[in-house]
């Protein structure tokens, strides 16, 4: 039996830390820009990083949505590929998580 609450709780926790990642890129990547031009390359860069940065926790935050979504509809923990279970321990390490280890395995290769 998959421990619903407890998931639940972790999920919404690093949701609410990527929001504040996501808020703290988009503040810094509105700070105005400076006139000299050698800065205003290494601000380009930086907010290239900054980007992808926001990129990944705004992919992960999706997942995590999408994951609190299948707690709602009471499919979480089941894979998505084979309905069987997803292991306890594979969605501690990846509480959103939409495969079994087997099926992940298979889609990876
Ligand atoms: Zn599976």
């Amino acid at each position: 039996m998959t421990d619903l609450a407890h998931f639940k709780k972790k999920l919404e926790t690093r949701a609410k830390e990527l929001g504040a990642r996501l808020d703290e890129v988009e503040d810094l990547l509105d700070d105005p820009h400076t006139k000299d031009f050698s800065d205003q390359a290494i601000e380009r860069e930086q907010d290239e990083v900054l980007e992808r940065l926001g990129q990944s926790a705004a992919r992960e935050l999706h997942l995590i949505r999408e994951a609190l979504a299948r707690i709602k509809n009471g499919t979480y923990g089941a894979c998505l590929a084979c309905g069987g279970d997803i292991s306890q321990a594979r969605l501690e390490a990846v509480p959103y998580a939409t495969l079994c280890k087997d099926c992940a395995s298979k889609a990876a290769s």
